[in-house]
């Protein structure tokens, strides 16, 4: 089955999954399906097969510690809603913690 899942040109039959836990609530017989897909994700992933909008988000998150980083038009619309300023992340602090999961080591098979 390995070949069926990670050799697809298909990522989607993984990646697909996006963690909603719809299946593990209402599966009869307990089978948590999100965590397998889980695990298949850190095995594409380790394999070095993650698809590219996987690997650039991770390594966006590892370099800034947040997904998108902020721009000048959301702080000034945040401005204008009267919003709270966005406190900035401990950039130090995340990547410690992600270094920990040796994610870095994990994403360079990719090279992007
Ligand atoms: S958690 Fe289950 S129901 Fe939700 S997307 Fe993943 S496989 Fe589908």
């Amino acid at each position: 089955m390995k070949s069926k899942i990670f050799d697809s040109d298909d990522s989607f039959n993984i990646w697909g999954c996006t963690v909603c836990d719809t299946c593990d609530e209402v599966c009869p017989q307990k089978v948590e399906l999100t965590e397998i897909f889980t695990i298949l994700k850190n095995m594409s992933v380790e394999r070095g097969e993650a698809p590219d909008y996987y690997t650039t988000q991770a390594l966006t998150i590892l370099e800034n510690a947040k997904a998108i980083p902020m721009q000048p038009a959301i702080e000034r619309r945040r401005e204008q809603l009267k919003l709270p300023k966005i406190m900035e992340p401990d950039i130090a602090e995340v990547k410690k913690l992600l270094e920990a999961t040796k994610l870095s080591k994990k994403l360079v098979k990719k090279e992007i």
